[in-house]
């Protein structure tokens, strides 16, 4: 095998279509048995909407049922701010699309499953790298019938910002920290509801409503640690709590049955210094954990996936070992976007959500409306829309 990726995310399922189109052998390991997990982030941004085109999925894309979002709105206690509009944005798309992050996975994984050099494995968790003279030499997995092993010339982590990967290769990810977690639910949705997704801060309380057509999936923003002292006050206190927020939702939230029906998400904020070892390369999370902040953590993925094919595709393709030097070239091309974009997300944690979680009224009230500033709001525009360093496949496939 000459490649294997640990993780069906954004990151590792992007790379293995985008090498396997290439003529690399990879082999895609997910340990869940199906893309069907609420903790994936929904939505894709202008730059991966390139991407898909670039790769013709664009068309097959805008297919599955997804919202366009043309602006980003915080919904404060003193009305809606505009915080920006991606109307505007160079290239041919000027908005967020919104979908169920399984559908995107199923449509890149589904791509790449037509291909003989591609090979997915579900339900097979990695849990340890070979080491052979110095390098790593692929994976150990298990999966329902026992323990196995792929020997491949790269190794990717791909595994998100629990990786056990990184893990296994001794890599440790150095915490920039992140104030808080995320509660998630659904609530149905009715006709007279609001249409868009937004953003609702309040003093003592923040959370996003993504709009699903049938149901709203909801994140309650609680405290770092907090969801102890959540359930401890009862389910009535967080329906209350929810209602004072979003009061359309009042009707329906007796549906938030109990703490069954809600699942804790962990935030962190964190990445390596290093991203590579000989043989390994972690890429996405597993490289620099991003915080649900400006949702810009799968169009990261996604660019560090798309750099790291276009840099290595030949090279493996060709049999030739990869030098360590080669993997540092991808690590310093994605560390100043990586860097750039977690610092954005320190500081709106840091000034935004740690005073709303606090239940400091200011600043969410006393913030612009950005989007009527014009050199402001274009900065704005291209680092949600595009990122900071957008890229592009370069690969003839
Ligand atoms: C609460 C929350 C909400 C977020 N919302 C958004 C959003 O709306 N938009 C956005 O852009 N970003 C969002 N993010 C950030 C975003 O989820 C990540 O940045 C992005 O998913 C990273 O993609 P990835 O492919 O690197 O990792 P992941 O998406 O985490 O994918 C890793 C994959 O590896 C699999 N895996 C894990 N361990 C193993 C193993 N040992 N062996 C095999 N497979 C394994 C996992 O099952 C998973 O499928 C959010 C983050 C959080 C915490």
């Amino acid at each position: 095998m000459t490649c294997v990726i640990a993780g069906g995310g954004p990151a590792g399922a992007v790379l293995g279509l985008i090498l396997a189109r290439a003529g690399v052998e990879v082999t895609l390991l997910e340990k869940h048995a199906d893309f069907l997990r609420d903790f994936r982030g929904d939505t894709i941004h202008p730059s991966t909407l390139q991407v898909l085109d670039e790769l013709g999925l664009g068309e097959e894309f805008h297919r599955l049922p997804h919202r366009k979002a043309h602006q980003l709105s915080l919904w404060t206690d003193r009305g809606t701010v505009r915080l920006a509009s991606l109307r505007g944005l160079p290239g041919k798309y000027d908005y967020i699309a919104f979908v169920p992050q399984w559908d995107f996975l199923t449509l890149i994984t589904s791509a790449a499953a037509k291909l003989p050099t591609f090979r997915m494995l579900m339900n097979a968790e990695a849990y340890d790298v070979i080491r052979e003279d110095g390098a790593v030499r692929g994976l150990r997995y298990r999966d329902p019938s026992g323990e196995h092993e792929i020997r491949a010339a790269l190794t990717v982590a791909a595994d998100g910002r629990r990786s056990d990967v990184r893990r296994a290769a001794g890599l440790t990810p150095r915490e920039l920290g992140a104030p808080m977690d995320v509660v998630w639910f659904r609530i149905s949705r009715d006709g007279t509801d609001p249409d868009e997704t937004f953003l609702r801060v309040s003093a003592g309380g923040l959370m996003v409503a993504i709009n699903r057509e049938t149901y709203w999936q909801l994140a309650y923003v609680i405290p770092k640690g907090g969801f102890d002292e959540l359930r401890a006050g009862g389910i009535e206190a967080l329906r209350a709590h929810v209602g004072g927020l979003l009061p359309y939702l009042r009707p329906r939230l007796g549906e938030l049955g109990g703490f069954e029906d809600v699942s804790v998400l962990t935030v962190a904020l964190n990445r390596l210094e290093r991203w590579h070892r000989p043989g390994l390369l972690c890429i996405g999370d597993a490289a620099h954990a991003m915080s649900p902040v400006f949702g810009v953590g799968i169009n990261l993925a996604v660019q560090d996936a798309v750099a790291a094919a276009n840099l290595l595709a030949g090279s493996l393709r060709s049999g030739a070992p990869i030098p360590e030097s080669t993997l540092h070239l991808l690590q310093r091309r994605r560390m100043w976007p990586t860097k750039v974009t977690q610092f954005a997300q320190k500081v709106a944690q840091d000034r935004l959500i740690k005073p709303a979680l606090e239940g400091r009224v200011r600043p969410v009230p006393t913030l612009p409306d950005m989007s009527g500033v014009p050199v402001l709001s274009g900065i704005v525009r291209r680092f949600i829309g595009l990122g900071v360093r957008p890229e592009h496949v370069t690969l003839p496939i």
